[in-house]
């Protein structure tokens, strides 16, 4: 029917090699790497060999020229992507806390990622767009929800899918509003990607069983739950859930392991494959991708995963 679309953010990021410093003293910093949740997840499809495209906007910097010729390289039609003058692209820091957990210092608002609006290029994109990926960090960004909502509306009446990754982080504000418009893209959602309590707070129900029964009931499609080391869980209305175990990794950088999960996923199902081959690869892609520094550094083809998946013990 098309390409996949993924709308939102690019960004660059750039790593604390060191755990439980924080940002408050001067310490070796590791990048730029390419990144951004939606450009991580189209990443992931291009490289898989699923047809795709993205939404966005650089600023006219080294930040901006970077990510976009990796996007170009693993095979994402960046054609949508404007390059905004007089805003720098868009950046993220990272560091890790000594429990694990990360904190981020974002420039997205007054960024390039934060300027960017419906254009001739994005609506001839999604004139013939057949899958629309949402991150739910993008709907608290005006720009990209003026553009999200145009998108969706357009794949729908073409009869093409919707997934959405709740990508929910604390550090992004919601506000009254935009968990409106999360609540309606749950509605909409031909497939839901949520990672741990993501699940509980898109069906506002807590609790895992009563969470699925209830974003059902609401007419999302199906729900694949990323566990983090502990796998995934793919649910579907008839009752029936499929699991993914994670394969043996050694976590050296978990930044970006669910939008390569997400990527490979969607790609793979819109290749045509079975449900289970498309979990399987979804789990190499993110396993793979906490072994390597950098949020999308892990992205891999499918000779890569196959070869992982045969090296790897679940
Ligand atoms: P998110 O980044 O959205 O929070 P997760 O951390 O759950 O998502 O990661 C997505 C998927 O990547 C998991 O479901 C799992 O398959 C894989 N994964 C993530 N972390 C690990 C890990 N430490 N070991 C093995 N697989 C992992």
């Amino acid at each position: 029917l098309g390409p996949t679309v993924a709308v939102g953010e690019i960004l660059v990021e750039i790593v604390a090699t060191t755990v439980g410093t924080g940002f408050t003293a001067p310490q070796p910093l590791m990048g730029p790497y390419p990144s951004g949740a939606p450009a991580i997840f189209i990443d992931q499809c291009g490289r898989i060999g699923g047809a795709a495209a993205m939404v966005g906007a650089v600023g006219d910097d080294d930040f901006g020229r970077m990510t976009l010729q990796r996007l170009r390289a693993d095979g994402v039609d960046v054609s949508a992507v404007a390059t905004v003058p007089d805003w720098p692209t868009g950046s993220a820091f990272v560091r890790y806390r000594d429990d694990g957990s990360r904190d981020f210092v974002f420039n997205i608002a007054t960024s390039a990622a934060a300027r960017f609006g419906w254009s001739d290029a994005a609506a001839q994109l999604m004139a013939r767009a057949g899958h629309l990926h949402v991150m739910g960090s993008a709907l608290s960004m005006p720009a990209a929800v003026e553009v999200i909502a145009r998108a969706v509306d357009i794949v729908a009446a073409r009869g093409g899918t919707l997934s959405l990754d709740p990508n929910l982080r604390k550090e992004l504000a919601l506000d009254a509003a935009t968990e409106a418009r999360f609540a309606d893209l749950v509605t909409r959602a031909d497939l839901l990607l949520p990672s741990g309590e993501e699940l509980e707070l898109a069906a506002g129900v807590r609790g895992e069983a009563a969470a699925v029964a209830a974003l059902f009931a609401r007419g999302v499609g199906e729900i694949v739950l990323k566990r983090g080391a502990n796998g995934a869980t793919a649910f579907l209305p008839d009752g029936s859930r499929v699991e993914a175990p994670a394969f043996a990794v050694t976590e050296l950088d978990p930044t970006g392991a669910g939008d390569c999960f997400g990527g490979a996923y969607v790609a793979c199902r819109r290749l045509g494959m079975p449900l289970e081959t498309a979990l399987a690869y979804a789990s190499a892609a993110g396993a793979r991708n906490v072994t390597v520094r950098g949020p999308m550094e892990g992205a891999g083809t499918r000779a890569q995963f196959d070869d992982f998946i045969r090296e790897t013990q679940p």
